[in-house]
């Protein structure tokens, strides 16, 4: 992953302290610019159904090139963005861009799979997030059940009752909530009960150390399978850890064995193939 971000990226995290800081206020104007100026980007990763080896899905991923550094992990801008309340902008541009993106991908006649938005507690919180959200869907003329929101489990792990309505809220536009890396926060197993989701991300934590989390991932499958819930792999990047989620029945899977996240233009080009390929 590394390359792909290129070659002096990581120095403006590593200098002394001082500068440090320093370099953390300049980088947060940096940051606060981009996405004022709308210079984010996004990525588009595919996730597939492991039997039919069928797109069912693609998650939108943010991207910041800035202007000295060059690409700045994604860990680092959105850790950046969370400490400084930019976050909920960010987040709002990618929602912005991701279904803009879609709109003009339809009008081309493209077969657009469900896609996915990560969204961050902060912005979860909003008051504002769902009538946002129905906005710039009725602005690109989509409907709910062309999107995805990933959350994470901190936003569900406290029970709160206004949260529930909020996810529920959503379901009723047709929007699928996703709970992402599942399994390394700390949610009480209860609130998949009661809370209104559909579908667990099992990290890629897990997945990438399926041998000593197996039974872990047995269990959240298991679980997942009882209460109606979906689940899918993250980070599946060899075809050892794709037979077993296979053989454990998790047959929706993300990660670098079927594609990375692409560009734009990469992710286009992959739409049109696939439709060439696929009969609907
Ligand atoms: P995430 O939402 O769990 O996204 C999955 C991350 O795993 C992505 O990293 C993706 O590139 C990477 N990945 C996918 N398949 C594989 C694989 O097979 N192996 C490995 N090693 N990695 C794989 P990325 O793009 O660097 O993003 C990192 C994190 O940044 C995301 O994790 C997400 O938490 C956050 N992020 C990105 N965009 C947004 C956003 O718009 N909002 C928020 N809140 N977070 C975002
Ligand atoms: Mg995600
Ligand atoms: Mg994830
Ligand atoms: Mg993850």
């Amino acid at each position: 992953v590394a390359k792909e971000y290129g070659a002096n990226n990581y120095q403006v995290f590593h200098e002394g302290m001082m500068e440090l800081s320093v370099d953390r206020i300049k980088l947060e104007n940096d940051l606060r610019k981009a996405i004022e100026n709308e210079e984010l980007t996004v990525h588009f990763q595919p996730k597939y159904h492991a039997m039919s080896n069928k797109v069912i899905g693609a998650e939108a991923l943010a991207r910041w090139k800035h202007p000295l550094h060059g690409y700045v992990p994604p860990i680092d801008f959105i850790a950046l963005a969370e400490e400084t309340n930019l976050i909920v902008s960010l987040e709002r541009l990618m929602i912005k861009k991701t279904l803009s993106y879609i709109n003009d991908w339809k009008k081309k006649k493209l077969e657009v799979p469900r896609t996915s938005i990560n969204i961050s507690i902060v912005h979860f919180y909003q008051e504002d997030l769902v009538p946002f959200i129905e906005e710039n869907l009725r602005k690109n003329n989509l409907i709910g059940d062309e999107i995805e929101i990933e959350i994470t489990e901190s936003i569900i792990a406290k029970g709160e009752l206004h949260i529930n309505e909020k996810l529920q809220k959503l379901r009723k536009l047709g929007i699928e909530i996703s709970v992402d890396d599942f399994g390394t926060g700390y949610s009480s197993l209860s609130y998949l009960v009661n809370f209104s989701i559909d579908r667990l991300k099992i990290d890629k934590s897990f997945v990438q150390n399926f041998d000593n989390n197996k039974e872990v991932i047995a269990a959240i499958i298991a679980m997942s399978k009882n209460l109606n819930i979906k689940t899918i792999a993250e980070g599946v990047e060899t075809k050892e850890q794709l037979e077993s989620l296979i053989a454990l029945d998790c047959l929706e899977v993300q990660g670098y064995i079927y594609s990375r996240p692409l560009e734009i233009q990469t992710y286009e080009e992959f739409l049109l193939k696939n439709n060439e390929l696929t009969v609907y």
